[in-house]
């Protein structure tokens, strides 16, 4: 991908963006394939290590199979794919190697709101176009519908739906959950998880036209690509966010992104169970930063990673996945990358974090 190229396609991007308040999952895609087009993005299947150095991707398309060479690489593939593909080491899961459940989004319209609204009072729920387990009322309903084989035990451990801004009719559900195991990057298991969830759909489907007031004539609109996971591999990098850091609201000369999202394990970590954060920080240091350093893998000179693969520990992760922090994250990749080639030989550990966080623009305080 070159980077003119790719910025080209943000600007023609942002472009249409800006006069939109709202925009839909379809633009969304249409304008983010541009980016990528212009980018020449590909999947990258292989890669050609030197020592500490990757000198080549290989990567294929219907064409097959082609090298391209380059002084450094940013791995943003979400499972950490080329630090696996060149055998760099990396973590996976909780204390047992678990990963957290996956899950298969999907999307419905053709809701009508007045009656699902009303439903949703008459519950005790006030929020505006959101309904989940945790709704007053929900686990009944749900628990109901198990009882009567509408949904599985599994169904019934999970349910949120949002609205969509921009599509007055419309929700989009943060389920099926799926189950787990070890090492969710599994070719077989992901196949399964696709075919499980969409079955887990159509129940979902049934059980809202069939319970909730306002879903009557809701119907899908779109489902995931791609079973989602929350957390795979994460490389074992320079520095290690850790659960503690979070928890402490801490901050780091080389912070390249901040967030103050909570610890959000789903499914198998009981020991996130009780964490509590430090008490005596004031309201405006509630926050944390990822540093530079969690982006290093530890055996590689020419490579940094970006995103929810990058290095921090099974808990923390939990917190920093969220897009946002991924954002900052691939900026922050970006620029060093920048700073890196200009020198002969790219070591992103020799490059200046503190100097990558100047570039990056920023509000006074995150
Ligand atoms: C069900 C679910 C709900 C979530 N809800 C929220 C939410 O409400 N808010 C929020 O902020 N976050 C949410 N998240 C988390 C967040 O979406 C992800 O953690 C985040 O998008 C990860 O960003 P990333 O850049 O690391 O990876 P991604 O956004 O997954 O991007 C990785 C990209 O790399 C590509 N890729 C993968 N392998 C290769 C390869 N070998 N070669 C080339 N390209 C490759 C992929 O196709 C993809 O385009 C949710 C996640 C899940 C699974």
């Amino acid at each position: 991908m070159t980077a003119g190229n790719a910025a080209a396609g943000c600007k023609q991007v942002f472009d249409v963006l800006r006069h939109q308040a709202s925009i839909g999952n379809g633009v969304v895609r249409a304008l983010f394939e541009v980016i990528m087009a212009r980018a020449g993005a590909l999947r990258v299947v292989n890669a050609v290590l030197e020592d500490r150095t990757i000198t080549h991707v290989i990567v294929n398309n219907k064409n097959g199979l082609a090298a391209y060479k380059a002084k450094c690489f940013i791995d943003c593939t979400d499972d950490a794919d080329l630090i696996k593909l060149v055998g760099a080491s990396y973590q996976s899961g909780n204390h047992n190697r678990v990963n957290q459940p996956v899950s298969l989004r999907f999307d419905m319209a053709g809701i009508d709101f007045e009656r699902f609204h009303a439903y949703m009072r008459s519950l005790g729920n006030d929020q505006y176009k959101y309904f989940a387990m945790n709704t007053p009322g929900m686990k009944d309903i749900i628990r109901k519908a198990y009882e009567n084989g509408v949904l599985t035990e599994q169904d019934a451990c999970y349910f949120q739906a949002f609205g969509i801004p921009g599509q007055p009719d419309g929700m989009k559900l943060n389920c099926p959950e799926l189950t787990t195991k070890e090492n969710v990057v599994d070719a077989e298991f992901m196949t399964q998880k696709q075919l499980e969830g969409k079955k887990a759909i159509m129940r979902l489907r049934k059980f809202l036209r069939d319970y909730i007031p306002g879903f009557e004539n809701a119907y899908i609109t779109s489902i995931a690509q791609l079973v989602g996971f929350r957390e795979s591999r994460r490389i074992e990098a320079e520095y290690m966010l850790t659960i503690e850091d979070v928890l402490t609201y801490r901050k780091f000369p080389d912070g390249i992104a901040a967030s103050h999202y909570p610890i959000d394990v789903h499914g198998v970590d009981d020991v996130s169970l009780g964490l509590k954060y430090q008490h005596d920080v004031p309201a405006d240091e509630q926050y944390w930063e990822v540093p530079f350093r969690v982006m290093i893998p530890k055996t590689l000179d020419n490579v940094l990673t970006a995103g929810r693969c990058a290095g921090m520990d099974f808990r923390a992760q939990s917190a920093a996945r969220i897009q946002p922090t991924c954002r900052s994250m691939g900026e922050a990749a970006g620029i060093a990358a920048a700073m890196a080639v200009k020198n002969e030989a790219v070591r992103f550990n020799e490059i200046d974090g503190t100097a990558v966080r100047r570039e990056i623009r920023l509000p006074d305080k995150f």
